[in-house]
């Protein structure tokens, strides 16, 4: 199995006219997205009469989407959706996945996607956009090991009619891809040893520096919690790994990057407080986070974002052992903070609790962390969105405002200081967590604020949406690379910029 997936080079064109005759012969199969009051466009595109009949027929109402074969010697499969014009992005990619999977059996080699202008105002994600997105995301590669591969579908040629930032569409969604194709990874393919690896081929072909702290880096630096976590793995291989995005140009220099921070559990075992069979099946994917946080770094790059990034990745695996961490240890992090240990399956919070204090030292613009850490989370907002957290109350209505425009809703969650009573430790500064589930997520954040340094706007996205049966939106696969588009989104947002560095938003 590779570590890294190739996608298939594809002809993207791209132009705003209403598809003609000669367009038209140039696909096998047409998705059109159209609000109600744009129905009469229809009319204008070849074949329009009897699309319009079959919509009277079928009686399409708003919200639905009907099919029909154009043409004869060259037959043209044909998807209408019909979209109320408030539609939110999530609405617009969910329809969009809708429209894909009716063409899907037929594995059509040329897509045509087709929308107008201002089809989805209240979105921020263009209907041509949210097509090809679900179109990229429907027919990736994914690894597997079977002797007779599974059939692929991967169209040669798409061409696009409507408004939209399309290579934007194309690094975000294959940005998204490399994320859920290493969270799909086995984990004796993918452990932090090839991970490690991965990431050295990755910084390498796109012009990142790259730092690696291993375990005696990591002592060096005093990251007692991490190190704790990292005590069960026989292959003393887990690491701190740190890259850089430097953009171009004299205007970045000195300017302070902002800091991605991602939770690498390449399995979880749960620790000496063991999961059961069912809670252990797909930790494989506990690394969901470093994976957001990488495919995030490589979107930016690709669309030559013109800010610094940092992005901090904790890989490790937490596994059982002889020297396995254990109930009531007592660890010192990297800023001194002293832990008391009350359960080993909470061993997210402990990486990050050190990776954010050796971030902060960088002085980073913002932080923004990402990890699929709590079941309470889940059990709050259900897998269809994620929760974050702030110390920072200026970007909380810019976190939900890039949730809403990428189509990947985050909600946000409180975290008010009186929690921190319920963590004090007998034995140490603050105790890792409660064994009473309720309101984990609170007090994970609560336990994690600690660690970022004074004066850092920070967010955490507790990623309850990173596995869901069905996939999400306009992603089929149960790992939904959930965190790419949102964080791409963010931080291209000028209120984000604005919020974060308010000095240059002044002048
Ligand atoms: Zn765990």
């Amino acid at each position: 199995m590779k570590l890294i997936p190739t996608a298939a080079p594809f002809v993207l064109t791209h132009s705003r006219k209403v598809p003609d005759a000669a367009w038209m012969r140039s696909v096998d199969a047409l998705l059109v997205m159209l609000r109600e009051d744009q129905l009469a466009v229809l009319g204008n595109l070849p074949g329009g009469a009897a699309l319009a009949r079959e919509r009277d027929r079928l009686q399409c109402k708003v919200g639905g989407q009907f099919a029909a074969t154009l043409g004869t010697l060259h037959p043209v499969r044909v998807v209408v959706a019909l979209l109320p014009p408030d539609a939110a992005a999530f609405r617009v990619l969910t329809q969009a996945a809708r429209m894909v999977r009716e063409i899907a059996a037929a594995r059509p080699a040329r897509v045509g996607l087709f929308a107008l202008d201002g089809t989805t105002m209240a979105s921020g994600t263009s209907a041509s956009e949210a097509m090809l997105a679900a179109l990229l995301a429907a027919t990736e590669s994914r690894p597997h090991a079977k002797q007779s591969p599974p059939a692929e579908w991967r169209p040669s040629h798409v061409h696009v009619a409507g408004p939209g930032d399309l290579a934007t569409t194309v690094a975000v969604e294959t940005a998204a891809h490399l994320a859920r194709w290493l969270t799909q990874l086995p984990p004796n393919v993918l452990y932090p040893t090839t991970y490690r690896r991965t990431l050295a081929t990755l910084a390498r072909r796109h012009g990142w520096r790259i730092t690696v702290h291993d375990e005696r880096a990591l002592r060096r630096l005093g990251a007692g919690a991490f190190l704790a976590v990292a005590r069960g793995s026989a292959g003393r291989d887990a690491a701190l790994v740190h890259l850089q995005y430097r953009p171009k140009g004299p205007g970045a220099k000195g300017r302070a990057p902002v800091a991605l921070v991602g939770k690498g559990l390449c399995f979880d075992t749960g620790g000496h407080d063991i999961k059961t069979a069912r809670s252990m099946l797909n930790m494989h994917g506990d690394m969901a986070g470093s994976a957001v946080a990488l495919a995030t770094l490589r979107a930016l790059t690709a669309i030559e974002y013109p800010h610094p990034v940092d992005a901090w990745l904790a890989i490790a695996e937490n596994r059982i052992g002889p020297d396995a961490y254990t109930q009531q240890d007592v660890v010192t992090a990297a800023d001194g903070t002293t832990i008391q240990v009350t359960h080993t399956d909470a061993e997210g919070r402990m990486v990050l609790a050190d990776t954010l204090a050796i971030a902060s030292r960088t002085k980073p613009a913002c932080i923004v962390d990402f990890a699929t850490l709590t079941g309470s989370c889940v059990t709050a907002l259900t897998e269809r969105m994620s929760g974050v957290f702030t110390n920072f109350s200026p970007l909380r209505d810019v976190l939900e405002a890039a949730g809403r425009e990428s189509g990947e809703r985050v909600w946000t969650l409180p975290m008010p200081e009186d929690f921190d009573e319920d963590l004090d430790s007998p034995t140490a500064d603050i105790a890792q967590c409660l064994l009473d589930g309720k309101g984990d997520h609170i007090y994970a954040s609560r336990f994690l604020s600690r660690f970022v340094g004074a004066g850092i706007p920070w967010v955490h996205v507790d990623l309850s949406a990173a596995e869901r049966t069905g996939g999400l939106a306009h992603v089929p696969t149960p790992m939904t690379g959930f965190g790419v588009r949102f964080a791409t989104r963010l931080l291209a947002s000028p209120a984000f910029l604005g919020a974060i560095h308010p000095e240059r938003a002044r002048r």
